[in-house]
């Protein structure tokens, strides 16, 4: 495949924060960026050289961004399916419609991924009504989880009895769901996969991942795991790239189970919120792979060069004003990433900061005093 090189013109579907970091390490290597997104103030828009405001199925729109781009990607996986396979008839596009297609729909992910011969939560796929009308016992107590666009865990409904099953798909809409057994988790970890090719494939170091409401809170890097699962992750994660034929960064989610167990809980066609320490710890960061590998460029070095810990920073901690962010920047161990959204609101992902330290101990006592004084 054939590389392309600064200047050329990168396109992304997407103007959020995922959008914005690819833009950024997009430009600083030379590149030129144009963002597909609808909002007249988004993230990414504001530091590219071009943004497009459009829906994601404006055809006009994308055969714009098609024909002045060397190569489209997308920061998210809610893009119609449609829409990558139009950019994919004129365009370079990574990864592939096909992926994607399979990464937004938690039925056929969970099918993907267990046909590949990899561990998943024991689930059932609900279509309709129809589909709860046999023993469910062995998925309980579980998750209702819509099969699509859910996220930071919305779309997700708790459930114990095969009556709360049937209440929580008609309060979800009848939309197709899965029901997943719930685990009893020792922890949750991620691999970040950047593959180019099937002989170009990297991955970042195990991250280990504390969710709050649903929501990322602190992801710890490298993940305090035993060396087997840290492997074991990657293997999976590495396996399951190759399944896929993956060109681009893949995320892959883990729960470790309190029996030693590993399964593969969701992916992500897309870099990741847990990925977000690379900005600072590694020599190319996430996004840095992004374009790397949508370029056909070898994935860059994924080592570790200190232990870190990231601190997501959601809109909660906007009250009547700004955060005190004097705390985060006094602090010589903390690098503070901001997304320039316009509004804060609860729950919202408004930036995050990593803290480095020279163990993963330090790091994370840094980060929790850091995180305390911020509330
Ligand atoms: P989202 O797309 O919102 O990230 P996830 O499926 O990753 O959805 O679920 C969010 C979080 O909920 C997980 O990170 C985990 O903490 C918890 N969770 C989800 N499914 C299960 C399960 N089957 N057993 C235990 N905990 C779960
Ligand atoms: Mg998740």
């Amino acid at each position: 495949m054939a590389h392309i090189l600064p200047p050329a013109m990168l396109g992304i579907l997407g103007g959020g924060q995922l959008g914005r970091m690819f833009a950024m390490a997009a430009r600083s290597m030379g590149y030129r960026v144009t963002v597909l997104d609808p909002d007249v103030q988004s993230p990414a828009g504001s530091v590219a050289d071009r943004h497009i405001r459009a829906a994601y199925d404006d055809e006009g729109a994308l055969e714009d961004l098609a024909s002045g781009c060397a190569a489209v990607t997308t920061e998210f996986e809610n893009v119609p399916a449609d829409s990558l396979r139009f950019l994919e008839s004129r365009t370079r596009v990574s990864p592939s419609s096909a992926c994607v297609a399979i990464a937004q729909d938690r039925i056929l992910e969970k099918r993907y991924i267990a046909g590949a011969g990899l561990a998943v939560a024991p689930f059932l796929a609900v279509d309709a009504p129809q589909d709860l009308a046999g023993d469910l016992a062995p998925l309980l107590p579980g998750i209702l989880k819509t099969a699509r666009f859910g996220y930071d865990g919305k779309g997700q409904v708790r459930v114990a009895t095969p009556e709360d099953v049937h209440g929580a798909f008609e309060a979800l809409g009848c939309r197709p769901c899965v029901l997943e057994k719930r685990l009893d988790l020792e922890t949750e970890i991620s691999v970040i996969v950047a593959r180019t090719s099937a002989e170009l494939v990297r991955t970042f170091p195990v991250a280990e991942n504390r969710h709050e409401a649903g929501i990322l809170d602190v992801s710890i890097v490298p993940a305090r795991v035993t060396p087997d699962i840290a492997a074991r992750a990657c293997e999976m994660a590495c396996a399951l790239a190759e399944a896929m034929d993956y060109i681009g960064v893949l995320a892959v989610e883990f729960f470790v189970l309190e029996e030693g167990g590993l399964v593969i809980n969701e992916i992500a066609p897309r870099p990741h919120n847990s990925g977000h320490h690379t900005l600072d710890a590694c020599a190319v960061s996430q996004f840095g792979q992004q374009v790397r590998t949508l370029c056909g460029l070898p994935p860059a070095d994924t080592r570790l060069l200190s232990p870190v810990v990231m601190v997501n920073l959601l809109g909660d901690i906007w009250r009547d004003d700004e955060p005190a962010w004097d705390l985060v920047l006094s602090e010589p161990a903390a690098v503070l990433h901001l997304y320039g959204k316009a509004s804060a609101r609860a729950g919202r992902k408004m930036g995050h900061f990593n803290v480095l330290a020279e163990t993963v101990d330090a790091a994370l006592e840094k980060a929790e005093a850091l995180k305390r004084a911020l509330r």
